[in-house]
């Protein structure tokens, strides 16, 4: 045991501290900065006169549930038939439920004054969430009071039509001028847009609502945050991170409900490859959505 061997095993050491200190220690960062999401959804404008109440209104699915409670045996019927006749006319269709209904009937039998103007009945979506694409309603209610006097079931198309999204018309010859008469009429307009609403499938939409990275040595901070902007409930899925094409993080996405968004923050996480360019973070979904362009961002190295 000489001093030659001590000497040649500090040496040892000291290569192993520096070639450590080169592979873990943040010498040089690499600001990302943050990039919102991008949709190539085509979805603006449908509706050129305000039909609805707010833009792009519709339920998830274009088979709707329904239940009736406390209502008389006519008006029970005008409410079915005012479901068979917009089913008739348009894509959707409406089944009776039990329980957890989308659109609640129900009856009063006492007439009621509002404001000195006799009210027929009352509708409209009680539970709203908007997405970036749609104003989706997942509740209705109707309350039908009057029994209809007309052919067709004229106040609970009305009703019904409120409860699609739509306001009312000023033309008095349509079904959904704000005082009801027998001749009115539904106006096309109103089937073609629910028609081009409910085109478009129940499917979830993952996308990235902002993303900002930063790396520092050998280290990757992020912020990514991520919302369903679809018209269903997403599964699980996962979140994946590349650096220049290289495998860097995998992260679990939960389900994520109608509108609702998460935000995962990243910190000191490793990167093998040095001197990146090019950060993807990507939703590697296996269902359908309604839209994927929106799963990938791609961020770049700010100069
Ligand atoms: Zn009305």
């Amino acid at each position: 045991m000489g001093w030659k061997i001590f000497f040649s095993f500090s040496f040892i050491l000291f290569v192993i501290f520096l070639l450590i200190f080169y592979w873990f220690v943040p010498f040089k960062t690499a600001d990302f900065g943050t990039m919102s999401g991008d949709s190539n959804f085509s979805l603006n404008n449908f509706e050129l006169e305000n039909m609805q109440f707010y833009p792009n209104m519709r339920f998830p699915n274009s088979e709707i549930s329904y239940q009736i409670d406390d209502c008389t045996l006519q008006k029970e019927d005008d409410m079915e038939r005012a479901f068979e006749i917009i089913s008739n006319i348009s894509f959707l269709n409406f089944y009776p439920v039990n329980y957890n209904e989308e659109i609640s009937i129900t009856c009063d039998s006492k007439n009621k004054i509002e404001g000195g103007m006799f009210i027929a009945g009352e509708g409209g979506p009680t539970n709203i969430t908007k997405t970036d694409k749609f104003n989706v309603i997942l509740h209705g209610k109707i309350l039908l009071i009057r029994e209809s006097k007309c052919e067709n079931p004229n106040v609970a198309i009305h009703e019904l039509l409120h409860v699609l999204g739509f306001d009312h018309s000023n033309n008095k010859n349509n079904i959904m001028y704000n005082i009801s008469k027998c001749g009115q009429t539904i106006g096309s307009d109103m089937i073609e847009l629910i028609n081009k609403l409910y085109s478009f499938p129940s499917y979830p939409d993952l996308s990235f609502e902002n993303v900002s990275a930063f790396i520092h040595g050998r280290y990757l901070d992020a912020n990514i945050s991520i919302r369903n902007n679809g018209l269903k409930d997403s599964e699980n899925t996962k979140i994946m991170i590349y650096a220049d094409g290289k495998f860097v993080e995998e992260i679990d996405l939960e389900r994520l409900e109608i509108g609702y968004g998460r935000t995962i923050i990243l910190r000191n996480i490793w990167v093998s490859k040095m001197d990146v360019h090019e950060l993807e973070f990507f939703i590697d979904s296996n269902f359908n959505e309604l839209e994927k362009n929106n799963n990938r961002i791609i961020l770049n190295v700010k100069n």
